[in-house]
């Protein structure tokens, strides 16, 4: 039986390099590696081979995790990204009752709120003032929402900052404004992209097998409604993330399946700008209470997911997010050596809401994100919502802008 890595191998991987590890790592993990590291493309990894290497343990692990971070250095390079931007969630009023959420509330309940459209656009001001460049806006569902309140948010949030980039409603959303208004899909997507939708969060994943979301959550979209929306999306022109919520019930075979799902629709619509793993947060959580789901996420298995999907995404989708507010600061950076090439956003809304008297402490600035980056020996870089632009923060050393640009999108 292969031997599981101690967390101290775990957390001193990085100083590993691929010489000494390969002699140990067992014959098909090893070659699946190597024509990956060679080629700089994941595509013709087998079924059988990726399932390898999301089951890896003990010496295995360990050379998935060194192997991952030669990919990235190879597709990505050495700068790591992160965007200025600001979460509007705007409201916690929710009755879709997924098992796995602390935020959603009841109507009635003594701490729901429901943000104004002029509280959001205000919020939108702020937040560029101070240097974002994106808002994030995602909230529960409540009943009885106008049927066309989405638009009316974009059309309020662009009102107050024009220029400022719009990544808002999830894939549940977007379901729930076409049953709203009664349009098309398609007609319903276009339409909210012609008043300010620029790119969409491809939240609401969690795991694309409608087994495991029935467990999740009864009332959510399935995995058919998922992937129509986000195809949709990308032939609207409208780009999305990509996510996967895993440390609860799911097995290394739902990894698999969803990594090679989310390449194969990145091969045929090129529309996904990132992958985000994120992590489940099991306190507070019905899903935990009830015996469904384990504690969250082992370290071994919050390293081996951005190794995976580094590895089974190379060529298709460059971009491997740390989602930091699930994980800590030095479990993110550990994840940044592990094939990760992305910091996520700054998350305004908490530094507002600290500088206002809150204690809350989900706000990471960018001189915060520049000096963690900098202590790793990469390159900071402020990137826009789809890495289209950068902006370095140091001296680039051999890398120029412009090679970093060329060099990072597939
Ligand atoms: S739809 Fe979103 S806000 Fe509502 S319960 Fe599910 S995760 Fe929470």
């Amino acid at each position: 039986m292969t031997r599981a890595c101690t967390n101290a191998e775990l957390e001193n991987f990085p100083a590993l390099e691929w010489e000494q590890i390969a002699g140990r790592i067992s014959s098909p993990v090893r070659a699946a590696l190597e024509q990956v590291m060679e080629t700089g493309d994941g595509a013709d990894l087998s079924r059988g081979e990726c399932g390898e290497l999301a089951r890896a343990e003990g010496d295995d692990l360990l050379g998935l995790l060194v192997a991952s971070d030669a990919v990235r250095r190879d597709l990505a390079g050495n700068i790591v990204t992160y965007v200025v931007n600001r979460n509007i969630n705007f409201t916690n009023v929710c009755f879709v009752g997924c098992k796995f959420c602390a935020f959603s509330r009841g109507p009635r309940e003594a701490d729901s709120y429901f943000l104004t459209l002029e509280e959001m656009a205000r919020k939108a001001t702020e937040a560029w003032d101070l240097g974002a460049t994106e808002v994030c806006i995602q909230g529960g569902l409540p009943h009885g929402l106008s049927p066309f309140y989405y638009r009316d948010i974009l059309r309020a949030v662009k009102s107050a900052t024009p220029k400022m980039h719009i990544h808002a409603f999830s894939p549940m959303e977007i379901v729930y404004g076409v049953e709203l208004t009664g349009m098309p899909l398609r007609d319903y997507l276009c339409m909210l992209r012609d008043n300010g939708l620029d790119t969409l969060p491809g939240t609401a994943a969690e795991i694309l097998d409608d087994e495991v979301r029935f467990v999740l959550s009864r009332n959510k979209l399935t995995s058919a409604q998922w992937e129509e929306v986000i195809r949709t999306a990308h032939g609207c022109g409208i780009r999305t993330t990509s996510t996967l919520m895993y440390g609860h019930m799911e097995t290394p075979e739902h990894w698999v399946a969803q990594l090679a799902k989310f390449r194969a629709i990145q091969e045929e619509t090129g529309g996904f700008t990132e992958f985000v793993p994120l992590g489940f947060v099991h306190q507070n959580t019905l899903l935990f209470q009830q015996g469904l789901a384990r504690s969250g996420p082992t370290l071994a298995e919050h390293l081996k997911i951005h190794a995976l999907a580094r590895v089974m995404l190379a060529g298709a989708i460059n971009n491997i997010q740390v989602s930091w507010v699930k994980l800590n600061r030095r479990l993110s950076q550990l994840c940044l050596h592990a094939g990760a090439n992305d910091y996520g956003g700054t998350l305004m809304e908490e530094n507002i809401s600290r500088e206002a008297g809150a204690t809350a402490g989900q706000y990471t600035s960018p001189e915060e994100f520049q000096a963690l980056i900098m202590e790793m020996g990469r390159i900071p870089a402020e990137r826009s919502t789809t890495y289209t632009r950068l902006h370095l923060k140091v001296a680039a050393g051999a890398m120029t802008t412009e090679q970093a640009v060329v060099e990072e999108f597939a």
